[in-house]
């Protein structure tokens, strides 16, 4: 008898080892699963989710300062397309703008459609535009968005400059309620999208700040039309 029940010891032994083993693995396997999905979403985030907000048709004298202080407030850096005899106009709004730290490019000079003025008067104007941006920036710009998003292929060749056009057009400068403008961009956005708006009135300037408080909570993070393409 002696050894049935040294068996019986050696038995419950072999179930204590079984059970010990089982749950090593179970505490295992839940701590890395656990492990997996906290760190996973920040991760994502952190690498996909960034936007860069655009403004066309400024300097504006009243609503850009009130936009450039909102964007301080909220840590954001953003993309202008200027018109250059407004920043003639508004030099001191345009200085600010580039010691912010935004990104500035040239939208035209006068608001022309370059598909209808031709070759020779475009190319004066973004000359005329980029001029007006180094006297008071003293840097030339890099990247243009042409009114109405016309280009002409042959200018390609002419002009040193990137087109940038864009992904989502709340059409802001045709409605004055800014609500409407924050949901036609939040129902559009998705990461890696150029977002249109124009610093020329109020509701533009509201959506916008909505838009940024929105899109932040989200995990998106803003940044200029060249961080993105280098993307
Ligand atoms: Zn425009």
């Amino acid at each position: 008898m002696w050894y049935e029940m040294a068996d019986k010891k050696q038995w419950k032994r072999y179930v204590g080892y079984a059970l010990f083993l089982f749950l090593s693995y179970s505490i295992g396997n839940a701590a890395a699963v656990v492990s997996t999905m906290t760190l996973q979403p920040e991760k994502v985030e952190k690498e996909m989710k960034t936007v860069a907000i655009t403004f066309d048709d400024g300097p504006n004298p009243e609503y850009t300062p009130k936009l450039l202080d909102g964007l301080e407030k909220r840590g954001v850096k953003a993309t202008f397309f200027l018109l250059g005899e407004e920043v003639k106009q508004y030099p001191d709004v345009v200085r600010r703008m580039h010691d912010d730290g935004h990104l500035i490019g040239v939208h035209s000079y006068k608001h022309v459609n370059f598909k209808e003025v031709g070759t020779a008067c475009t190319l004066q104007q973004i000359e005329k535009t980029q001029k007006a941006i180094y006297d008071v920036t003293g840097e030339y710009a890099g990247y243009i968005r042409p009114p109405y998003g016309c280009w002409q292929k042959e200018l390609d060749a002419q002009v040193n400059l990137i087109e940038v056009l864009w992904n989502v057009d709340p059409r802001d400068w045709a409605t004055t309620d800014a609500d409407t403008v924050v949901q036609r961009v939040l129902k559009d956005t998705k990461p890696g999208d150029i977002i249109l708006l124009h610093d020329a009135s109020a509701s533009s300037v509201q959506a916008a700040f909505t838009v940024i408080d929105t899109l932040q909570k989200q995990g998106y993070s803003f940044v200029t039309v060249e961080e993105l393409l280098l993307e």
